[in-house]
């Protein structure tokens, strides 16, 4: 999982610190991702930014055909759920 320091390591998406854990996500590095999104592999970001992303249904569908193909745990995957929100499958 990405390193994270809060309030300095940036946000992915816009590029801000992440603050706190009420408004974050970490990914893994998985060095399987397109050209388009490998700035994701080993992040962190904001979760209302990649929740708000133009791109977060792509991500979401490249990141999950990774995740399909790694030894990670299907928890893992990511979900969006109810308006737009993307976070991790719940066990
Ligand atoms: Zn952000």
């Amino acid at each position: 999982m990405a390193m994270w320091d809060p309030g300095v390591t940036p946000c992915a998406v816009c590029g801000k610190p992440v603050m706190d854990k009420s408004d974050f996500l970490a990914f893994t590095c998985l060095g399987t991702l397109p050209q388009a999104y490998e700035h994701l592999d080993d992040s962190v970001v904001h979760q209302s930014c990649l929740s708000g992303w133009e791109q977060r249904d792509d991500f979401v569908k490249h990141w999950n055909m990774a995740v399909r193909y790694s030894s990670l745990a299907p928890e893992t995957h990511l979900l969006r759920v109810e308006n737009g929100r993307v976070e991790y499958r719940r066990k």
